[in-house]
């Protein structure tokens, strides 16, 4: 099993060019490149040196993340979010990454989403992967895109918010090029089901991400109440079991975004996250 590194672990206590430098010292495969990191660099830095970088060690990039609220945007609203594919496309064709990890609408005033038929939220899903697949294609970079349920209780609620809902949504969208983020935190989060994922083709699992959580009820959890994989509550264990038995063994990508580890030093918060990572998942799969 390949182990990632997505930035937002590390949000408020490194940046890009430090991700990159000790993730590569602790031995990570890949790393989950989070916009704001990469806007920052890119103000220092050309996509070359990235591009540099990736050719001469070990990590590699995985994803771009992300492009969030795709469902119920205005057309204005587009033209904002097609900056943001634009830039994963001329980035991505660079240094070889090409997957998007795109991201539901939350309950706001602006979207009415509580208003929303579970057969509108499929065509708004439907809609925006067709906008962002003809894009990349136009700027000669088609994309693998990665639709991320949240199962986040606060602040918010999602219009996309259980395993089952996304991957109907990808099945029913039959494009090659689309699929899902399983994200350990939003598929305990909201209850979804492990047979579920007993029952799904796994070629339309793009991008695996672990963590855990505090003791709370569901509804409750909240992005800041990540942990490390292993430190909480959660069922990892049935997770990785299931997906052992069915033969997953691509990556698995720490993502954690809990204030007190941003106090930790970037070396010491990426070290954390791979012995934790390491742990956790060497019960079920060799980890390097
Ligand atoms: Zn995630």
């Amino acid at each position: 099993m390949k182990l990632g590194f997505n930035e937002g672990t590390s949000l408020g206590c490194s940046n890009l060019e430090l991700d990159l430098k000790y993730c590569e010292e602790q031995g990570f495969d890949y790393i989950e490149i989070h916009t704001p990191k990469l806007r920052e660099y890119l103000e220092t830095h050309t996509k070359e040196e990235l591009k540099e970088f990736f050719s001469s060690g070990r990590l590699k990039p995985y994803s771009f993340n992300s492009i969030r609220r795709i469902n119920f945007r205005t057309e204005e609203d587009w033209n904002t979010l097609m900056e943001e594919v634009d830039l994963f496309c001329e980035v991505g064709k660079e240094i070889g990454c090409d997957m998007i990890v795109v991201v539901p609408t939350p309950r706001l005033p602006e979207y009415h989403i509580e208003e929303k038929t579970l057969t509108e939220i499929e065509e708004s899903c439907m809609e925006a992967f067709h906008r962002i697949d003809e894009r990349c294609k136009k700027n000669g970079w088609p994309m693998r895109i990665a639709l991320e349920f949240v199962g986040l209780g606060e602040p918010a609620i999602f219009c996309v918010n259980t395993f089952e809902q996304a991957y109907g949504i990808v099945e029913k969208a039959g494009m090659d090029n689309v699929g899902l983020v399983l994200d350990t935190y939003h598929f305990f989060g909201m209850g979804s089901s492990l047979e579920a994922v007993r029952q799904c083709d796994l070629n339309k699992i793009f991008v695996f991400h672990i963590n855990d959580v505090d003791e709370l009820p569901r509804g409750f959890w909240r992005d800041v109440n990540r942990r490390w994989p292993g430190d909480g509550y959660m069922d990892l264990d049935g997770m990785f079991r299931v997906l052992k038995e069915k033969g997953y063994d691509e990556a698995a990508s720490v993502e954690v975004f809990r204030p007190a580890y941003y106090e930790l030093s970037a070396e010491e918060n990426i070290r954390t996250a791979k012995e934790k990572s390491r742990k956790a998942l060497s019960k079920y799969w060799t980890v390097e």
